[in-house]
Formats: structure tokens, sequence, C-alpha cells
């Protein structure tokens, strides 16, 4: 976790890329940082106070607000959270199926790869059939997807029912929910601890903390 010391080094990094920045009281000022940021690591604060100062056109030093901003982005990236679009691209990958303990599976692929037959209509019956058996759908290996991805792909449904008959509306859907899914997940990791442990001291015991419970599911 980061100290005054790297709090003070920041400031006077303000200090000289920004000659609009001058703060009365060093120390008090890193007093009053040190509250909000102290749960961050210090190379990580420094490497957001960096990332902030390289915006292009800023002309003010950054606030405290954003470089928490970029705490948070540095750590979704930590986490190596996928963007939207590969999200959707995770959940796309074709499962393999590992059907070959049913013999109905079997004796459809057995059909499927004979000479001269009937390709189109087996891959139908093979697909019916997938949707009703509980033999072929134990088997089911899904693709790699990332865990954050999957638990907001399994509120949609997926595997099974997810996406649908309208792949462009479901891309759609998924993106947004995906975007925001994301963006409370870093405001959640971004939470100070004395938020927190306010929150926590409130909701404990009563009616709001099943509530807030109830919310997160
Ligand atoms: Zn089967």
């Amino acid at each position: 976790m980061c100290n005054k010391i790297d709090v003070i080094d920041i400031i006077q990094q303000f200090s000289t890329l920004y000659p609009n920045y001058h703060p009365a009281d060093i120390a008090e000022t890193a007093d009053a940082w040190l509250a909000i940021v102290e749960h961050v690591p210090g190379d990580m604060l420094k490497a957001a106070a960096l990332q902030c100062s390289a915006e292009p056109g800023r002309a003010f030093a950054p606030s405290v607000g954003e470089i928490m901003g970029a705490v948070a982005q540095l750590q979704a990236k930590a986490a190596s959270l996928p963007d939207a679009i590969t999200a959707w691209a995770q959940i796309n990958e074709r499962p393999s199926w590992r059907a070959f303990r049913c013999p109905v599976a079997i004796d459809l692929m057995e059909r499927y790869i004979h000479p001269g037959a009937n390709v189109r209509a087996i891959l139908a019956d093979y697909g019916d059939h997938l949707r009703g058996c509980t033999a072929c759908h134990e088997g089911t290996v899904l693709p790699n997807v990332h865990p954050f991805v999957e638990r907001v792909a399994r509120s949609f449904g997926w595997p099974e029912r997810f996406p649908g008959d309208n792949p462009e509306a479901d891309r759609a859907h998924f993106v947004r929910v995906y975007e925001q899914s994301v963006k409370s997940a870093l405001a959640e990791a971004a939470q100070i601890p004395a938020v927190t442990q306010y929150i926590e001291r409130i909701s404990a015991g009563s009616a709001i903390k099943s509530l807030a419970e109830g919310m997160k599911k």
C-alpha cells in the first residue's frame, strides 16, 4: 500500500509538470490524499498519476478522482478483463461435444460420415437430439471464456439458450450489459475502504443488508 512519501512524490511531480499547481501545504495535501488512496499500492498509484498526466492536452493537474479512475483501469488490465467484442467472440466459440457416451449420437455420427449421407438432415437431427439428451449435454466441453465473461453470459442463459435466433440483437444486448458490468465491477474495485466499512457498518444486521445482497445477485 502507498505511504505519504509516495503521495508527496506525486504532488511534487505535478508541481513541476503544471506551473499552475501549487498546493499551499504539501504535507497537509498529502494527508488529505492518503485518506482516499492509502489502499492503492504505491507503484500503481504512481503509474496511474503518470497515465493521467500523459493525456494529450491536459492543462491542469489530475484530481484524486481522475487518478482513482486510472487506478481502476489499471486493475482491469491486471485482471485481464476482455473488452466487450472479445467477450462476445469468446462465448461464440464452438463448444466441442464429447458425445461418445451416448449411443444415439454415435449412431448419428456414423450416418453422417457415410458416403452419400443427407448431411443437412443428419445435422438437424443431431441438433434436435443434443437439445434433449442429458448424456450429450453432460459431455459438453465449453469454450475457454474468462470467468467474468462467463458470469455475464450465464445471466443471459449461455450456453444453452444464448445466443439465440437473432445474433445481431443478442450481440448488441450482450455488449451493452457486459460493458455496464465491467463499469460496476471497476467502480466496486475503486471503492475506498472507508466507504466499504461505512456501508458494512450501517447495513450490519439490518434490512438494508439483505436488500444489498439481493441487488448483488
Ligand atoms: Zn445423446
